[in-house]
């Protein structure tokens, strides 16, 4: 990359302008969401929408189709949102696609609740006595009516084990099990759409969107989420190299493969990993890359924080990998400023390493800033990287001096936005990278804000769930 003269240009790399391109997906992806939603209504208000909720009851079945159409497109929208769908995954990174996959489903699960509610009432004449009644003879009668009972349920435990006062209970592997059940929910729905459904098959258009959603979803899933990753371990024939102790309970596994340089990986970026060591490889863990990759070597820099992550101790070499990825934002990708600016705390380094390593800047242009509570990890690396590339390294070290502050408790009395101007004085014209425990990056989010940073220009992936 040629070095600019003006420190605080836009990054000119062609690569880099990469940005520029996952903003206009960005828009054309919330533009065909709002485009989907106003379609499904337009062709329920030119099938009499409107006219119908003039009376009480025929009102009541007619709001009942409208928010199942609504649910019914936001799930299948749900479904894409977690497919890894590569331009997707580029566009909005993990983050903020587990965000808007939240919001969207919470708002069709209640849309869908409306639904069941409104229907049923409408079909009970508007008489809230006859409703359970109804409900069975809707069940029982009407085609596909049980399968989609069956669907509701698996979606209404999806959402339940989704609320996180539910979650924080459950083990990770138990908690995405049964979100599993939310394809399931979702595909026992379709056959009471398309027997007792009027708009899914009213019209011409209306039939080629529905088949067409549904079609596009069904084959995200099958391509993305299952095809691609499944390709790329056997193309890539990913194995351990060599397992090296780090720290107390912290390990680097290094690994090489087949074509490594076809495999389209950056610094900054994570996989889910599956060791084919016997137990375990069932569930893939998702661990980023520690140095930046090249076209012959992987490595993952890992914390013992429960059964599977401390089994990588043990790993042979020669251990097959599978692998899923690679995904994450948190890359040169997102990157619109020379200037930049790295914060870490205690396992969240990983990436940050490898981005320090693998972004191109002069002397003086990067700068690390890295709490840890007793030991700082690959001290010897980031040390070599303050040498020959000119990486600014600040350490901080302790445990965090109070539940809201970024800051460990080595660092003395300042407050926070001070402390962060007084060693990024230009804080507020860099792209900032973060990573580290979700509480934690909120405070470092609100601290940048406050010193003046623009939104846009700050990245974050926390290892959280
Ligand atoms: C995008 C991302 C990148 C990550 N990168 C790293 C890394 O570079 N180094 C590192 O040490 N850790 C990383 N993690 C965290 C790591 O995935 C978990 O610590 C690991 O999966 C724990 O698995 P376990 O079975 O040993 O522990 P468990 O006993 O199952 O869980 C221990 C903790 O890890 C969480 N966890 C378990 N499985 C997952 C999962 N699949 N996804 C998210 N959280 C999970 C649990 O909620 C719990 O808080 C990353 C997480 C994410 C989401």
């Amino acid at each position: 990359m040629a070095v600019v003269s003006d420190p605080y240009a836009a990054v000119v790399d062609p690569q880099d302008s990469r940005a520029r391109v996952d903003a206009a997906v960005r828009t054309g992806a919330g533009l065909t969401l709002w485009l989907g939603l106003l379609l499904v209504s337009y062709w329920w208000a030119t099938g009499g929408g409107f006219q119908d909720l003039a009376g009480w009851e025929t009102g009541l079945t007619s709001a009942g189709r409208l928010t199942g159409l609504l649910a019914s497109d936001l799930l299948l929208v749900q479904v894409l949102l977690m497919a890894r769908v590569p331009f997707l995954e580029a566009a909005y990174g993990q983050d903020r696609l587990a965000r808007l996959h939240r919001v969207v489903g919470f708002t069709s699960f209640n849309l869908m609740v409306a639904h069941i509610v409104l229907i049923t009432w409408g079909y009970a004449a508007g008489e809230l006595t006859r409703t359970p009644a109804t409900l069975w003879e809707l069940t029982v009668d009407y085609p596909g009516m049980l399968l989609a009972v069956a669907g509701t349920a698996c979606l209404v435990v999806v959402v339940v084990t989704g609320v996180k006062a539910a979650r924080a209970r459950l083990r990770y592997e138990s908690w995405h099990l049964l979100h599993l059940y939310a394809y399931l929910g979702v595909g026992l729905a379709l056959p009471h759409q398309l027997w007792t459904g009027q708009e899914f098959l009213a019209s011409p258009g209306g039939t080629v969107f529905w088949w067409g959603l549904w079609g596009l979803s069904v084959g995200a899933v099958l391509l993305w989420r299952i095809g691609l990753p499944l390709w790329r371990s056997v193309r890539h024939r990913i194995r351990v190299t060599s397992v090296v102790r780090e720290d107390d309970g912290v390990t680097s596994v290094y690994m090489t493969g087949r074509r490594l340089d076809r495999l389209p990986a950056e610094a900054g970026q994570f996989f889910g990993w599956r060791f084919l060591t016997g137990p375990g490889w069932t569930r893939a863990h998702p661990y980023s890359l520690s140095a930046a990759p090249d076209a012959h070597s992987l490595r993952i820099t890992v914390k013992d924080l429960g059964d599977d992550s401390a089994r990588l101790r043990a790993l042979r070499p020669g251990t097959r990998v599978l692998v899923e990825g690679p995904y994450g934002r948190l890359s040169a990708r997102a990157r619109s400023r020379r200037r930049i600016a790295f914060l870490a705390a205690g396992i969240g380094v990983t990436p940050l390493r490898a981005l320090a390593e693998g972004m191109s800047y002069a002397p003086g242009e990067a700068v690390l800033l890295y709490r840890f509570a007793d030991r700082p990890l690959f001290e010897r690396e980031l040390r070599l990287l303050v040498a020959e590339r000119g990486l600014g390294l600040i350490w901080l070290p302790g445990h965090r001096r109070a539940p809201r502050s970024w800051l460990g408790a080595g660092v003395g009395p300042a407050d926070d936005v001070a402390a962060l101007r007084y060693w990024v004085p230009d804080v507020a014209e860099r792209d900032v990278y973060v990573c580290g425990p979700e509480a934690w990056a909120e405070d470092v989010r609100r601290t940048t804000e406050a010193a003046g940073l623009s939104p846009d220009r700050f990245h974050v992936e926390s290892f959280g769930w």
